[in-house]
């Protein structure tokens, strides 16, 4: 059998956060009674003539400027011509030859490689309504249609076909979802539908430089559905190729249930979409002190945030890549790391403990009970040796619980470690007298004994010996 390479190129759609819709002054709310958000604008009505929505273009821009994407002066919306129940005029308002902006792309990072990859274009256009074909008592032979989301603003992102395998195409999703919901553009909410992704894939033997014939699946919207729908799509190609078979262009719909794509229709080709530029909307002009107010409002990359945190904090780089995984992860740790003075010390218990504790629960670092001082106030107490780090992890628990400060819980509970001489020595005393026969051995030069009588110096103190302590006293006394 031949080896085989894929290459898979994603288009990725992202709902902007706007208040408003693109084109009318409706809500973009998600969630409102079906067909309670709509106006004859975004109902297609005869006509209702649209109005482009400002913030809309503005966190397009952003967004083209995080990815390196060069922006249009000037950009034209087209009419895509198809007809579907959920999009009422007959054509989706998007751009086709002149998109607002070109060029760009992503560094991903998989098995330890970086690569960079490029983005073709990034382009405006507005969602379609959404077709409901479950959740009714005549779902069986009625299909129903809620337009609350015909209207609400979309940048599709499409890459270039530069990822050669699964796991590729997931990072680079995943990381493209990290940035615009950095960039506070898109929630990226993706059990919403807020963003969506298109990919399109093919097979070619090693080494062929011609590009095989390449499958569309449509509509994937988790980055595990995307590594197993493409992941599928390969083998599913590569054994038609190798049976003799070739790959049809098509639009495939990955199928959760069955863990596989199934065709859905023969894929159009742009000229089906009878594009013509949109007649009721002048060309997007975008000049420079627009460009140069977009970019005021840019907040610190992830990536320069992540070798800034390597720099600055000392810690490394793989932490750093954790710890900017979201900015309102990086900013928790920023404030603790201050506040404890210990930098390492906050990435590890955010990375361990915190994160552990959310996930477990589901919840989001914005929703964390236990705010970055108050997490501080845990990593001074361990630091100056008031209770062991092991001791740390329980406290913890009670703080993300009760929302009580580290302080008081380790008062409260009487947690203090014993760290004063006089109280250890009665303590270690008595594990002398009760362990002759321990003691004599490790006086006859057995000195593994000593971590046993150690041990029992910290059962005899309820773990709260200072551990250091213990084992110093106890050496002076066995060997005085
Ligand atoms: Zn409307």
């Amino acid at each position: 059998m031949n080896e085989y390479e894929a290459v898979i190129g994603l288009e990725v759609h992202a709902q902007l956060r706007t208040r408003t819709k693109i084109f009318c002054g409706c809500s973009t709310a998600f969630g409102a009674p079906p067909n309670s958000q709509v106006c004859p604008v975004c109902l297609g009505l005869p006509g209702a003539l649209p109005v482009l929505n400002r913030q809309a273009v503005d966190y397009a821009i952003k967004a083209a400027m995080a990815c390196g994407c060069r922006v249009e002066p000037t950009s034209i919306f087209a009419r895509k011509n198809y007809f579907y129940p959920d999009l009422p005029k007959g054509y989706q308002i998007s751009q086709y030859e002149q998109p607002l902006a070109l060029g760009g792309g992503l560094d991903i990072t998989t098995g330890g490689v970086t690569k960079r990859v490029g983005l073709t274009r990034i382009h405006m256009e507005e969602d379609a309504g959404k077709s409901l074909h479950e959740g009714f008592a005549d779902s069986d032979r009625r299909t129903y249609v809620d337009y609350n989301r015909s209207g609400v603003p979309l940048i599709e992102i499409v890459s270039e076909p530069d990822m050669r395998s699964a796991a590729e195409a997931a990072e680079f999703f995943s990381r493209l979802r990290n940035i615009l919901v950095w960039l506070g553009v898109s929630d990226g909410n993706m059990e919403e539908g807020s963003l969506r992704c298109d990919a399109n894939v093919s097979v070619r033997p090693m080494g062929q430089i011609t590009l095989g014939t390449k499958a569309e699946v449509k509509n994937v919207n988790s980055f595990r559905y995307l590594e197993k729908a493409l992941e599928y799509e390969m083998v599913r190609q590569i054994d038609l190729l190798e049976s003799g078979g070739r790959v049809v262009q098509e639009t495939r719909l990955w199928d959760t249930s069955t863990g596989r794509t199934h065709s859905m229709r023969s894929k159009e080709e742009a000229h089906d979409y009878r594009y013509f530029p949109e007649p009721d909307l002048p060309p997007l002009v975008i000049d420079e002190a627009r460009l140069a107010r977009v970019r005021a409002t840019m907040p610190e990359l992830p990536e320069a945030r992540s070798r800034r945190f390597s720099a600055e904090y000392g810690i490394p780089a793989y932490d750093a890549g954790v710890l900017t995984q979201s900015a309102a992860l990086a900013d928790y740790f920023e404030a603790a790391a201050k506040a404890a003075g210990n930098p390492k010390a906050a990435s590890n218990w955010i990375m361990g403990e915190l994160l552990r504790t959310i996930n477990e629960r589901g919840q989001r670092i914005e929703d964390v009970p236990v705010s970055p001082s108050a997490l501080a106030g845990l990593i001074v107490l361990i630091d100056k040796g008031t209770i062991s780090s092991s001791m740390g992890k329980g406290v913890f628990a009670t703080m993300y619980d009760s929302g009580r400060s580290a302080d008081s819980i380790v008062q409260e509970e009487g947690l203090a470690q014993i760290g004063d001489e006089g109280a250890l020595q009665a303590i270690v005393a008595d594990v002398i007298k009760g362990h002759a026969d321990a003691v004599a051995q490790y006086r006859a030069g057995k000195r593994q004994t000593f971590g046993f009588l150690v041990g029992q110096v910290m059962k005899g103190s309820g773990g709260k010996a200072n551990p250091k302590m213990a084992s110093d006293l106890l050496k002076r006394v066995l060997d005085a």
